[in-house]
């Protein structure tokens, strides 16, 4: 650290939704550890969830904290209380919500005015983030909670449109102009992504293509030996300056810090450790989609009776239709009694990289969000992929098909939030989870996904890849601001 100067100051600005804020939590805790003052801006309902992770970073004498910024509930007619995109219950509510973002650009402005920060780090849709940034001579690194793979495969489609050629929904093609050779269907496609969207979709695209295109680089949550060739196919062939510095989940290193990521954990920290240490090694099974997706009541009967044949012990984590008397209409009846000793429920947040870590995991059943595959990868865990929407799909290829550490659970289409529908049946996932834990192959999978999770944490130790990338990252913020 240059010990001459005032420290960096960087601004931290997160989509205000969990998969987003936790990552840039972390984040900034590791501009924060590296003599960086970091500024976390976020609304008052967002606050209350990471003030703890922020209070006990500054415990241990970090420069970090929370500048609260006032929801503009009126100006975007959302309802009192919905402050994060997982609070949206409409496409209507999402697109009220987006629009709100624009309302921040004023009160950072003026807070920037007092701050002088050196930079600012935001997250996407603050489609005003670059302007803000040419305005106070600063750079504006963008942070997307993905990794240089799926960016790839964006730019591959937007740049070749391979689908537009396509007739049929189900019909495969290859993504063209990456460096694997991969296929996709146009259902797998995000609706945003493809020219024929509709044009509220279209225009926020075409927002956020301008917004990243202006941005001054990418701060991206991987690291360099899970995705070597994407890596330099986004800095060589798509030319966008990058830093992977991740797993970011790995800053957390004890357990109270692991179980107070995101939202208060629904099952207490004791708890769920001592359900663990009751298990064998790698012979759990944990299920967890990530903290936005909605399953029917049908989709819900199906999980719980494909884990009970499975015959594997499990933590399933139930997000909805969890109060007693919406239970009744999914859970198999006598289920709870007969996986008394077998299966923990845990039903709302659960503390998830508390429970990958647990030497009794053996496999992750995944929808494939980014964090959570990169927090799957660093624990060295396998993992049952069964993508629901966004750029999962893409991700689950990255699982399945070049880094071969996952099974599909043969999910072929988006599930929408309103499907009454159960798209995968109890066969499926039985038989997808007893190929993750049982046999040869599960062996050899294991041990891939062991490799890779040393390699995650070489690469944020000193001298690794990632914090080296992260030294480099902070040279060049001091250089620009010695310039400026
Ligand atoms: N998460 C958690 N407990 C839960 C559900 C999710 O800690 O019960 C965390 C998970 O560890 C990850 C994030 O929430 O860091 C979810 O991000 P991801 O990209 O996997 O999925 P998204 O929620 O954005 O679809």
């Amino acid at each position: 650290m240059d010990t001459q100067s005032p420290p960096l100051h960087v601004y931290f600005l997160p989509l205000l939704a969990p998969g987003h804020m936790i990552p840039m939590v972390d984040l900034a805790r590791q501009f924060a550890r590296h003599g960086v003052k970091a500024t976390f801006l976020t609304t008052p309902l967002n606050a209350a969830k990471i003030s703890k992770a922020i209070d006990r970073e500054r415990e241990f004498g970090s420069q970090i904290s929370i500048r609260l910024l006032e929801f503009p509930y009126k100006e975007s007619g959302l309802p009192e209380g919905c402050e994060n995109l997982s609070a949206t219950t409409t496409l209507e509510q999402t697109f009220s919500f987006f629009n709100a973002l624009d309302h921040f650009q004023g009160p950072i402005e003026r807070l920037a005015v007092e701050d002088r920060p050196d930079c600012i780090v935001a997250g996407p849709l603050y489609t005003w983030s670059n302007d803000f940034a040419a305005k106070f001579g600063i750079p504006r690194l963008s942070f997307w909670g993905s990794g240089f793979f799926p960016v790839c495969v964006h730019n591959s489609l937007r740049r070749h449109k391979p689908h537009e050629k396509i007739e049929s929904d189900t019909e495969e093609f290859v993504i063209p102009d990456l460096p694997d050779t991969l296929t996709t269907t146009k259902q797998q496609i995000p609706e945003s992504w493809k020219d024929d969207s509709e044009n509220s979709i279209k225009e926020f695209q075409e927002k956020l293509i301008k917004e990243e295109e202006g941005s001054y680089g990418m701060v991206v949550n991987s690291f360099y030996e899970l995705e070597p060739a994407y890596v330099k196919h986004c800095r060589e062939v798509i030319g966008k300056k990058s830093w992977h510095i991740g797993p970011v989940s790995l800053c957390n290193k004890e357990e109270g810090e692991k179980s107070q990521r995101g939202e208060a954990a629904s099952m207490g920290e004791e708890e769920c450790l001592n359900w663990l240490n009751s298990k064998n090694p790698n012979s759990v099974v944990y299920v967890c989609f990530g903290s936005m997706s909605i399953f029917s009541a049908a989709q819900l009967r199906e999980i719980a009776a494909g884990l009970e044949a499975s015959g594997q012990p499990f933590i399933w984590v139930v997000k909805q239709n969890t109060k007693e008397e919406e239970m009744k209409e999914w859970m198999p009846e006598g289920f709870e009694e007969r996986m008394q000793d077998r299966g923990l429920i845990i039903r709302g947040w659960a503390p998830q990289v508390l429970i990958l870590d647990h030497e009794a995991l053996g496999g992750f059943v995944t929808h494939c969000g980014w964090n959570s595959l990169l927090e799957g990868v660093a624990a060295g865990v396998p993992m049952v992929t069964w993508p629901l929407s966004a750029e999962q799909f893409f991700n689950e290829k990255m699982v399945t098909q070049i880094l071969k550490i996952g099974v599909p659970v043969g999910a072929q289409a988006w599930t929408k939030r309103t499907d009454s529908r159960a798209p995968i049946n109890r066969e499926n996932i039985e038989i997808a989870v007893k190929e993750l834990m049982i046999g040869e192959e599960a062996e050899e999978r294991r041990s891939r996904a062991i490799a890779l999770g040393n390699m995650a944490k070489k690469a944020v130790e000193p001298g690794g890849s990632s914090d080296t990338d992260f030294s480099s990252l902070l040279e060049e913020l001091r250089k620009n601001r010695n310039n400026n």
